[in-house]
């Protein structure tokens, strides 16, 4: 029987290829979006046409209650979920004297509060059967700060917290969590940058290069498979070398 994993923010970027590396290892999957459907039926083509089954599921993973619903609707659908993968993320970069009170709050319930949203109405049905995975994307931003993404910065970081809390919390059950924490990825997320910007970012990577996608895909695969059991509460750079 595949195992399923749920992943948020699946319709493109990172999200996109974590659910097309899962598939490559033999998972179905859960596939939540925010609203673009053709972009997630995307996604779900990709992991189907290597053999996965996969469904789609829109939900803000901001709203608790969504968040809920949806994890049921799941577990009605498609079964016992065996993997997390919290991914949905949004920026929305400005000097903290631009920073307006909704800007903060909205940049947290997304990165942040999704994440727990989700988690915790996973993790009943992982503590009863003794099994879960669960992986967050956090950022080299929530380690190193970045001038321009306090808000963004502060959920990347409350992330790792999250993370460590919730290994220490389930390990005694099997259930590990661990966090990823990209530095510059080429998705629609990093197209928006000045060129100045990319520039300056580019030159500080000491493998001089941007990393892709499918890179974090495969990490995330690997965290998520049966050879990863040993690790848990890990936050594990993806950055060509830039945070260290
Ligand atoms: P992206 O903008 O392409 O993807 C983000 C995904 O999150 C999209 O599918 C979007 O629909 C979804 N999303 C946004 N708001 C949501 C909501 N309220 N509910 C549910 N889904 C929502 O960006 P990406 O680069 O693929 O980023 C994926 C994750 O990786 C994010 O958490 C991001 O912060 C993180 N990250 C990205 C980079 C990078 O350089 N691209 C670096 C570090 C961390």
């Amino acid at each position: 029987m595949p195992k399923l994993a749920l992943i948020s923010g699946a319709s493109r970027g990172i999200g996109r290829a974590i659910s097309v590396a899962l598939a490559q290892k033999g998972f179905d999957l859960a596939l939540l979006y925010a609203g673009n459907e053709d972009s997630a039926a995307e996604t779900r083509r990709l992991c189907e046409a290597l053999g996965a089954q996969a469904r789609l599921y829109r939900c803000d993973v901001s709203g608790f209650d969504q968040s809920g619903e949806t994890v049921k609707q799941v577990l009605a659908q498609q079964g016992p979920i065996s993997a997390l993968v919290n991914n949905a993320g949004i920026t929305n970069d400005k000097l903290l004297l631009q920073m307006k009170e909704e800007d903060f709050s909205r940049v947290l319930d997304v990165n942040l509060k999704g994440a727990f949203n989700l988690i915790r109405h996973c993790a009943p049905g992982f503590i009863k059967r003794r099994e879960g995975k669960i992986l967050n994307i956090s950022s080299v931003a929530g380690l190193m700060g970045n001038a321009g993404q306090a808000n963004y910065a502060a959920a990347k970081a409350g992330l790792i917290g999250l993370t460590k809390s919730v290994a220490k919390e389930l390990a005694p059950r099997g259930i590990c969590c661990n966090a990823l924490a990209p530095g510059f990825i080429e998705t629609d997320m990093t197209a928006a940058l000045p060129a100045t910007a990319r520039e300056a970012l580019l030159s500080a990577i000491p493998l001089r290069r941007a990393g892709a996608a499918e890179e974090v895909g495969a990490l995330a695969a690997f965290l998520l498979g049966e050879s990863a059991g040993y690790i848990t509460g890990a936050v594990i750079p993806i950055d060509g070398g830039l945070s260290m």
